[in-house]
C-alpha cells in the first residue's frame, strides 16, 4: 500500500506482543491484509470528495487517500467502523469489549516520557495549517475545513493532570482554530485558567494509534489522564513526548501534532458543521486555539472522521457503555448489560438490561442511567430475556409490557445535549421507559 512508511522501521517504542490496535501504521496493514482497507485513486477533492468516499465505505471498509487534491499528505478514514474491529484492536473477542475497556479504565497505567519522538521529526515554526495538512471539507454547509479527529490534550497547570478529548476545530485563519468545548474537562480546565486572564496550553494530536483514539473517548473523572488509559489497553506505558512550546505530553508515536493555546477572553464565530446528530450545529461564537508550531512524522497520515458516520458514533459509544454500566453497578447489582443504540446516535438512547430487579428498583435505575452523563435523554429498562442489543426487541418489550400512567418517568428542565436540536441550548426532558415485566404479573 501507499502508507509511506513501514510501522515497525519508524516505531521503535511499540511494545512486543501489543493487540494490533497499538500502533496505527500496524492498523492500517492489519486492515488490509484483510481486504477493509480501501486505497483511493489519487487526488481525490478534500472538499466533500473524501467525506463522500468515506461515508459510501462506512462500516465496511476504512479508506486511504493519496494525495487528496495534490496535497502531499494522505488521508485516512474509518479506522474504528464495527464494534468487531474495536475488539480486534484491543486483542480480546467482541464479547469482552466493554469489560476489557472497563478495565483498563479502573486500572490505568502511567505513560513512559521519552526525549526523541517521531511525531516531532519535522517541526513548523511558521504555521500555515492549511497548507502544512490536508483539511478536508466534509459537508456541503460547513463553514470550511474542519480537523475531526484532533485529540484535544490539555494540562492543569497546579496539578499536571493532563486531559484529553476530541473537539470539532474550524480552521479560522493560518495560525488559529475555533473550537467547540462542550461543558466538561477541557472546558474546566480552560475556565479555571481564563478567570486568571491567562491562556490554556493545548496540544491537538492527529494520527494516533486505535487504542489512544478510544481511550480519549472514556468517561473518567476529571483529572484522570486518558493517555493513561491507552497504556493500559496497551499492556505497556505509553510513550509520550513534551510539547517544544510548553508542558503537554503527547503520544510519541503520533502522526501529527498541533501545539497552542487556547485563549483567554477571546472568541470567534464558529460553525456551521454537519455533527453527529445529523443535523448542522448552528455558527455562534466560540473559542479560539492560537497556534504556536506544528510537528510531525516524515511522511506523516492524517487522520479524519467524518461526522455522524459509524466511526464518529462507535468511537463515542462503546467507551461510554464500558463506563456506563460500571457506573450502575455500584448502585443496582441487578444490572446485567446495556446498550446505545445506533438509532440514538450512540449517545441519547441507551437501553438497559435488569436481572430480578427489586419493587420499585427499575424506577431507581432510571433515575440513575439518566444522570450517568447528561447526553442521555431516553431509557428503556427491559429483562434478561430481552436482547438489549437488539432494537426490535427492545421495541417488543415496550410494546408489550409498558403502560405509559404506571411505567414512564418524565423530568423536565433538565441539562441535556447542546447539540440535540429540540433542546433549548441543550436544556431539555429526559424520559425514563420501565418496560420490564410488572411483579405483580402472571407468567
Ligand atoms: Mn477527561
Amino acid at each position: 500500500m501507499t502508507v509511506p512508511a513501514k510501522p515497525h522501521a519508524v516505531s521503535v517504542t511499540s511494545p512486543m506482543g501489543a493487540p494490533p490496535g497499538a500502533d496505527l501504521r500496524g492498523w492500517l496493514d492489519h486492515l488490509q491484509a484483510r481486504q477493509r482497507l480501501a486505497i483511493a485513486h489519487p487526488g481525490v477533492d478534500l472538499r466533500f470528495g473524501v467525506a463522500g468516499v468515506a461515508n459510501r465505505l462506512d462500516g465496511t471498509r476504512a479508506s486511504f487517500f493519496p494525495s487528496p487534491s495534490g496535497h502531499d499528505v494522505p488521508v485516512v478514514s474509518g479506522l474504528l467502523s464495527q464494534r468487531g474491529w474495536m475488539a480486534e484492536a484491543m486483542g480480546v473477542s467482541e464479547n469482552e469489549l466493554i469489560s476489557t475497556f472497563e478495565a483498563a479504565c479502573q486500572e490505568p497505567v502511567p505513560w513512559r516520557e521519552t526525549t526523541t519522538a517521531v511525531c516531532q521529526q519535522v517541526v513548523h515554526q511558521e504555521v500555515d495549517l492549511e497548507r502544512i495538512l490536508p483539511i478536508p471539507t466534509h459537508n456541503e454547509h460547513d463553514s470550511g475545513g474542519y480537523i475531526t479527529a484532533g485529540l484535544l490534550i490539555s494540562r492543569q497547570r497546579s496539578t499536571g493532570a493532563q486531559n484529553v478529548s476530541i473537539h470539532r476545530l474550524q480552521v479560522n485563519a493560518a495560525n488559529r482554530l475555533g473550537a467547540l468545548l462542550l461543558p466538561r474537562h477541557t472546558f474546566a480546565f480552560f475556565q479555571e485558567r481564563e478567570e486568571q486572564g491567562e491562556d490554556l496550553e493545548v496540544a491537538v494530536v492527529i494520527g494516533v494509534d486505535p487504542l489512544t483514539l478510544m481511550a480519549s473517548q472514556a468517561i473518567v473523572p476529571i483529572g484522570q489522564d486518558e493517555l493513561e488509559i491507552s497504556s493500559a489497553l496497551r499492556g505497556a506505558p505509553l510513550p509520550v513526548v513534551k510539547c517544544q512550546t510548553n508542558d503537554v505530553r503527547v503520544p510519541a508515536d503520533a502522526e501529527i501534532v498541533i501545539e497552542g493555546r487556547l485563549l483567554a477572553n477571546r472568541r470567534e464565530p464558529e460553525g456551521p458543521f454537519g455533527e453527529f446528530p445529523q443535523y448542522y450545529g448552528v455558527r455562534a461564537e466560540r473559542h479560539v486555539i492560537e497556534v504556536d508550531r506544528v510537528t510531525h512524522r516524515k511522511q506523516p497520515i492524517y487522520h479524519t472522521i467524518v461526522g455522524g458516520g459509524l466511526e464518529h458514533l462507535l468511537l463515542g459509544g462503546i467507551p461510554r457503555e464500558a463506563s456506563f454500566l460500571a457506573y450502575l453497578r455500584r448502585s443496582f447489582p441487578c444490572v446485567h448489560d446495556l446498550h446505545l443504540s445506533r438509532g440514538g446516535v450512540c449517545r441519547y438512547h441507551l437501553f438497559v438490561q435488569v436481572d430480578s430487579p427489586k419493587p420499585g428498583e427499575v424506577k431507581n435505575v432510571i433515575l440513575g442511567a439518566l444522570a450517568t452523563h447528561y447526553d442521555i435523554k431516553h431509557v428503556t429498562v427491559v429483562n434478561t430475556d430481552v436482547n438489549v442489543h437488539d432494537p426490535a426487541e427492545v421495541e417488543w418489550a415496550v410494546a408489550t409490557r409498558f403502560q405509559a400512567d404506571r411505567d414512564l418517568v418524565v423530568i423536565t428542565g433538565t441539562q441535556g445535549s447542546k447539540l440535540d436540536p429540540s433542546a433549548d441550548d441543550g436544556v431539555g426532558a429526559k424520559l425514563g421507559f420501565d418496560a420490564t415485566v410488572p411483579p405483580q404479573a402472571p407468567p
